[in-house]
Parts: structure tokens; C-alpha cells; sequence
């Protein structure tokens, strides 16, 4: 069965666009012009990906991310303006896969897709314990939720992500390389100091306030949990 992918661009020229060459390339398309409708496709369909626009009608972008992932992690690839920064830092914050910036070569929006869909199919299988710890930090990949001693812990998905492969990596000094492979993609184009700051908004969020230091830098290598 293909894979269907839900395109919410209000520019109708670039949705046809998009839609003509994903359709070529085997995808099952549908498209909405606007972030209500959008959204609510996405709540009521059964998408392997959506391509989301940052300006939109009726319900901005990055609303509309942002309400997709209180109940869905289905990939999401954010189109933007081109040196919209915020808007990219914003959408990965909130949880996007990843984005790709207006006017783009069609063959880039493929692969981003591709590898979108990969990491999306090369999620374990559920097994019996999917819970990650050290000492009081616990991550439940079930439920998606992190918490020190019991005490809820706020992540977004792109923090979520990183704390999950220090976790199932833990004693092992992972490097910003690795990193930036296995939580941001191999291919990801943007700022390569994005591990560090990624890194300071977790300790902020868990060492800086429960007091304990979990993620150690190894200086000149990169991140270890113990
Ligand atoms: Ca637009």
C-alpha cells in the first residue's frame, strides 16, 4: 500500500506542484489550503507524513504543529520561508522532523520524505519494557513522558528524542556526529551547534533543577549518560 501524505499549503500553485511529483514518485496525496481543515484531516485521516506550511490561513503553521503533537508523532516537514529562522527553530522546538525552505528542489523535499519515513518505520516494535532509567530520571517511551522521582518533567519531542538516545546509550560517550545522525537525521543541514543548545535545554530542564548532573560533556568528544 502506498504511503499517504497530506499536503497544508495555501499556495494552491506550489500544493498542485508538490502533489504532481510526490503522486509520480508512488505517494497516495491529498492537500488542504488551510490550518483548520489541515488539522482536522490530520485528526480524522490515516497520514504516514504531513507537509505543513508555516503561513496559513485560519490557523498559522506552527499552531497547527503544535496541536498535532498533543496526540500524534506522525512526521511532520515543515515548509518555510526562506531565513524565516525563528520559524525553523520554532517548528523544531514543537516537534517537526525537520523543514525545508522555499523555493526548494523537488528532489531535496524526496529525500527529506524518505528519510522522514524511515526513521518513522525503524521505531522498535513495543516490548515489554519500554522504560529508560538512571538513578531517578525515568522515560517512558509509551506514554511519551519523563519524570525525576515522579516529578513530571516538560520535554518537547526534538528534547525528548536526544534524552532517549543518551538513555539507550548510557555509559557510552556519544559524539555531536552521532548525535546529530540519530536525532536530527544524517542528512540535517542546519546549524551544527544545534546538539549543544539542545543539550543546554535539557540539563536546564533535569540537572539545573533536580540538582544532579546526568548528562557529563567529555571535552572534545561529545555526551555521555552514566
Ligand atoms: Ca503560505
Amino acid at each position: 500500500m502506498s504511503e499517504r501524505i497530506l499536503i497544508i499549503e495555501d499556495e494552491e500553485k506550489i500544493a498542485r506542484f508538490i502533489e504532481l511529483e510526490l503522486v509520480h514518485e508512488g505517494y497516495e496525496i491529498q492537500k488542504s489550503f488551510n490550518g483548520r481543515e489541515g488539522l482536522e484531516m490530520v485528526e480524522n485521516g490515516h497520514f504516514d507524513l504531513v507537509l505543513l506550511d508555516i503561513m496559513l490561513p485560519e490557523l498559522n503553521g506552527l499552531e497547527v504543529l503544535r496541536r498535532i503533537r498533543k496526540t500524534s508523532q506522525i512526521p511532520v516537514i515543515m515548509l518555510t520561508a526562506r531565513d524565516a529562522v525563528m520559524d525553523k527553530v520554532s517548528g523544531l522546538d514543537m516537534g517537526a522532523d525537520d523543514y525545508i525552505t522555499k523555493p526548494f528542489a523537488i528532489e531535496e523535499l524526496l529525500a527529506r520524505i524518505r528519510v522522514a519515513l524511515k526513521r518513522k518505520h525503524s521505531v522498535p516494535p513495543d516490548t515489554h519494557n519500554n522504560t529508560l532509567t538512571t538513578g531517578n530520571l525515568t522515560l517512558d517511551k509509551d506514554s511519551h513522558q519523563v519524570s525525576y522521582d515522579g516529578q513530571p518533567i516538560e520535554l518537547t519531542h526534538r528534547e525528548f528524542i536526544l534524552l532517549e538516545v543518551l538513555l539507550e546509550n548510557r555509559s557510552i560517550v556519544l559524539s555531536r556526529d552521532t548525535l546529530l545522525e540519530k536525532v536530527w537525521g544524517f542528512d540535517y543541514m542546519g546549524e551544527t551547534n544545534v546538539v549543544d543548545v539542545y543539550i543546554h535545554y535539557l540539563r536546564n530542564k533535569i540537572d539545573d533543577r533536580f540538582g544532579e548532573k546526568i548528562i557529563e560533556t567529555v571535552r572534545g568528544v561529545g555526551y555521555i549518560v552514566k
